[in-house]
């Protein structure tokens, strides 16, 4: 049997530094909070807040305390910026996640509420869609009281849950691409019983059965994952959800993310390896949890190896989706595995293998990525290209394919290796009989003498070996490109024409973006780049969407999963 980890990577986190809000939940100071998780060897720490709620949506403590301001407004709109000094003060320490739970208050001012607040915290992890109230403005988790009231006015405790149902149900529909998770699925069983009709859902004939089995494909189908919620254990009411819904969530195919929904410092950590058995007991080998909206995928066992394959596994999800559209992104791509990756055929239902090929391929609509962590090994084919050796600084790289493009000479593959001492090496095949190479030669000696200090065009040369350790990019879309990944990517598909590249280095070269790393594939007319850079993302971003129509792509991708 093997072990289960004693971490995990909390979606529903712990609820946190809401300050003089006087919010029901979070009141601790953030940094102790992250001193604990450090303390504890947590490589990370998610924190959440809740979307502050219209004032009509109120718990009774609240009302009884008479405190009549928007509840949480003020924390809310700091937050940001308070969780963004937090990563500056702590930097490499700890991963610090964070993310919003947004209230579901109706579809109409609720909802216009709602969709103000993603934009109050654009730069959260991930979105986790939950219904605490009744349009009665009575809520599911308040007190026994306030329970008991909306089950007097809904008649009967299926009328209770069937409401409760097709609130969720309307939140999907209205929130839309505003949220990744659904939030505590069976959240009313804190106050009132779960009908047999509900238990036994899988086989019941009654309609709320089929409601709830509904609700469930929806969540399938929108590609939303379930919170498993420690929260309901906390309270002595059993994890949200129940067995029996997390079972047939597996066999839906829908992520689960996992989380505590702690809300005070002294319960941080609580019931960790607890969440994982949990799952695992309903048939899940896995979980996510989200960077930027993306999901990454978790394993929930204590194996060093494995999870360093989910780190290349996370990196090519992260790569892939960075490419699509924010719409695509929710799409659940699909895998192929091959090599030391074989072993997650078995966990991914609908993933192929690819034999001894050490890699992982992570396909979507029609862009693929492929990926590993094994350094390729040098080809010792003789070879015919432009050798260079040249000072390592922005706008080099940029001059040769200058000086190139002027002769008519497009470049067909490239290889770029910084040695690390200001210096770096180039080898570039060109695409025969296209023009003068000697004349380039001639040219870049002439006047570009100081930024190189050799270069040369050699036929039935040996390659040197460009490869260090790392994880790499083999493909794009089934392109060969072997570049080994840094912080910052740029990935474009381009017509490959004589001089197409050259804007793109002449872009980056303008503000000084210096390039580490870079290889060049093709297919057909095709072109493909794929770039390892430093730089501002800003000023990258906005040079990309500049290229003009001969790019089909350009994108610069990072990197924030672990
Ligand atoms: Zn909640
Ligand atoms: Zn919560």
């Amino acid at each position: 049997m093997k072990k289960f980890n004693d971490f995990i990577w909390e979606t529903h986190g712990i609820h946190a530094g809401t300050q003089q809000d006087h919010v029901k939940h979070g009141i601790d100071r953030l940094e102790d909070i992250v001193d604990k998780a450090i303390a504890a060897n947590h490589p990370s720490i998610t924190f959440i807040i809740h979307s502050p709620r219209l004032t009509s949506f109120r718990y009774s403590v609240e009302m009884d305390t008479n405190i009549k301001f928007i509840r949480g407004n003020q924390s809310y709109l700091n937050y940001p910026k308070r969780i963004a000094n937090l990563r500056e003060k702590y930097g490499d320490r700890i991963n610090i996640k964070y993310g919003v739970e947004l209230e579901w208050m109706g579809d109409d001012l609720g909802l216009q509420w709602s969709r103000s607040k993603i934009f109050q915290a654009e730069d959260a992890d991930f979105v986790i869609g939950s219904v605490h109230f009744a349009p009665e403005g009575l809520p599911y988790d308040g007190s026994k009281e306030e329970a008991n009231e909306l089950l007097e006015i809904r008649g009967s405790l299926e009328a209770y849950w069937d409401g409760y149902f097709n609130e969720m149900i309307q939140m999907i529909e209205c929130f839309g691409n505003m949220i990744q998770i659904i939030g505590h699925i069976d959240l009313p069983k804190l106050n009132v019983e779960m009908p047999e009709a509900l238990v036994n859902f899988e086989n019941s004939s009654h309609p709320l059965a089929n409601k709830f089995r509904t609700l469930l494909e929806i969540i399938a189908d929108r590609n939303l994952s379930l919170d498993v919620n420690m929260a309901g254990k906390f309270k002595g009411v059993g994890v949200y959800p129940i067995q029996n819904i997390l079972r047939r969530a597996n066999e839906l195919q829908i992520p689960v993310c996992v989380g505590t929904d702690t809300h005070h410092v002294r319960y941080y950590g609580l019931n960790f390896k607890e969440s994982l058995e949990y799952i695992y007991e309903a048939g899940y080998q896995n979980y996510v949890s989200y960077s930027k909206l993306i999901p990454e995928k978790r394993t929930i066992f204590d194996d060093h190896d494995l999870k360093v394959k989910y780190t290349v596994l996370n990196k090519g999800i992260e790569m892939l989706n960075q490419r699509l559209t924010t719409k695509q992104r929710r799409i659940i791509p699909d895998f192929s595995f091959g090599g030391t990756y074989s072993e997650f055929v078995d966990i991914y239902k609908n993933a192929t293998g690819m034999g001894d090929y050490n890699a992982i391929r992570i396909r979507k609509s029609d862009k693929s990525i492929t990926i590993s962590d094994e350094t390729p090994i040098p080809s010792k084919d003789r070879v015919k290209g432009l050798f260079s050796e040249h000072l390592d600084k922005p706008g080099v790289i940029s001059s040769l394919f200058n000086t190139l493009a002027s002769e008519g000479i497009n470049v067909e593959t490239a290889r770029l290796k910084s040695n690390n001492d200001g210096t770096a090496v180039a080898f570039l095949t060109l695409e025969s009989e296209n023009g003068n190479i000697k004349n380039a030669i001639e040219f870049i000696n002439g006047t570009d003498v100081e930024l190189f200090n050799s270069l040369t065009y050699k036929e039935d040369a040996v390659l040197p070996n460009y490869y260090r350790d790392g994880i790499y990019l083999l493909e794009m879309d089934g392109v060969e490109l072997k570049l080994a990944l840094g912080n910052k990517v740029i990935l474009t598909r381009h017509d490959n024409a004589p001089g197409v590249l050259l804007v793109l280095l002449s872009a980056l070269a303008s503000k000084n973006i210096n390039i580490i790393d870079f290889r060049l594939g093709k297919r057909n007319k095709t072109g493909y780049s794929a770039l390892a850079v430093e730089g501002d993302n800003i000023i990258i971003n906005n040079l990309l969407t500049k290229l003009g129509p001969h790019y089909y792509e350009a994108n610069l991708i990072e990197f924030h999963s672990m």
